[in-house]
């Protein structure tokens, strides 16, 4: 789960991580308001979206003006007209897709003067099942430029998570990020500060992009994004309520509704399937007969008529599904449960699309039964590779 920079500055604050005054608002009467809150003379206005790259995003509205999502105000009425534009409107970045991100709270913060911009992340290295810092002297806007072209220029740092963090991994990040003097000291410290709120609160990626050096050459955190880790959310009451469900798409919100594995994608065959490893194979078979698959999804091994019907649902909604490829290994999860489940969603939704579905184990011949009995439309499989041929056949002619 991801939350908001207004979220989670206010997180670091209160863990003794250095950010700028901030208040967040969600209408434009309330911006003038709150700009007035903070000292000045300069001012940042920011859209709030669950996207990086904002400011070098661009609003698809013309009357949001042409200054992406990150402005730069000299008065507080300016800062309010600034907050009033990008309001409502939608902002689009490389992270967002061509969609875009409609921008529903504005932030605005006391600006800072910018001697140097750094980025720095926590992240757990899948490679070393550890959890790592990861710095650059080359933070700001341009970051994935840095690490496409210049990868040397990123540098990480692994934590031995039996020992923990350790004043000397600070010192190493300082003299990587070319700090000095007191500036190694009050890196340490923040990192200190960040390693302990990230284990704590079970995250699963935080990035600070820019960290600067103000011009009075202390270390300050711009911008911050947080992912925590969804299976620990039940223990951090606090952090689940930081959830904005208007930033997730409908679909994963319906799936995590009914404790579905759902990811979408991009591609146009809709699969269920049960097993995330089966639903790997899958994905990758669809990929390997010339079409893309459309999500994710792994119904799970317990999975009720009610589950299936309504992963179902999730699947038929995407209006870039063009055919729907069902696989299913029955093991613990039966066949007669699928095929009930796809019955009952078609019935009460309708299905637009070709269906191919593949059943084998338990249970197999009723659930085939159901299926054949029900009347619908079906395209039967017999094994992985047949299935996988006759709904790219279906869906490319
Ligand atoms: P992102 O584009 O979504 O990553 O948004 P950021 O919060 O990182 O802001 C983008 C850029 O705006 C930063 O890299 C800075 O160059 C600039 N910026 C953000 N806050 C301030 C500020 O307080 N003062 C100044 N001068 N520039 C800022
Ligand atoms: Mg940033």
């Amino acid at each position: 789960m991801n939350i908001h920079e207004y979220q989670a500055k206010s997180l670091l604050r209160d863990h003794g991580v250095p950010v700028s005054d901030g208040v967040a608002v969600t209408k434009a009467a309330d911006a003038k308001n709150a700009a007035g809150q903070l000292d000045g003379p300069l001012w940042v206005v920011k859209a709030q979206i669950h996207a990086g790259g904002r400011g070098k995003g661009s609003f698809k509205e013309a009357d949001a003006g042409d200054k992406g999502g990150v402005r730069l105000a000299k008065s507080v009425q300016e800062a309010a007209e600034e907050a009033k534009r990008m309001l409502g409107n939608t902002l689009v970045t490389h992270q967002t897709g061509p969609a875009g991100k409609q921008v529903n709270r504005i932030y605005i913060e006391d600006g800072s003067d910018i001697a140097r911009e750094l980025y720095l992340a926590i992240l757990v290295d899948r490679a070393t099942s550890r959890v790592g810092f990861v710095c650059s002297t080359e933070g700001g806007m341009d970051i994935e430029e840095v690490a496409a072209k210049t990868p040397a220029k990123i540098l990480s740092f692994d934590i031995d998570p039996a020992a923990g963090y350790q004043p000397y991994h600070g010192r190493r990040v300082a003299f990587a990020l070319g700090l000095e003097g007191a500036q190694v000291k009050q890196c340490v410290k923040l990192l200190a500060n960040l390693y302990d709120l990230f284990v704590s609160k079970d995250m699963e990626m935080l990035e600070i992009n820019p960290l600067v050096v103000t011009s009075s050459g202390d270390l300050k955190a711009l911008d911050a994004k947080m992912g925590f880790d969804g299976n620990a959310l039940y223990r951090h009451k606090d952090i689940s309520e930081l959830r904005d469900e208007t930033e997730e798409d409908p679909k994963e919100l319906a799936a995590s509704k009914y404790d579905l594995n759902y990811i979408a994608l991009d591609g146009e065959i809709g699969c269920m399937v049960n097993g995330a490893g089966l639903a790997m194979a899958t994905m990758d078979i669809i990929k390997l007969y010339g079409a893309e698959p459309a999500n994710f999804l792994d119904v799970g091994g317990g999975a009720t008529k009610e589950k299936v019907t309504e992963a179902f649902k999730i699947i038929t909604s995407d209006p870039n599904v063009k055919g729907i490829l069902v696989n299913i290994f029955g093991g613990i999860m039966r066949c007669d449960v699928i095929a009930e489940g796809v019955v009952a969603a078609v019935k009460e939704v309708g299905l637009e699309v070709p269906l191919v579905v593949r059943l084998e184990g338990t249970n197999v011949e009723k659930g085939k039964e159901i299926i054949n009995g029900s009347g619908l439309n079906v395209i039967a499989a017999h094994d992985l590779k047949d299935g996988a041929q006759k709904i790219v056949k279906a869906v490319k002619g």
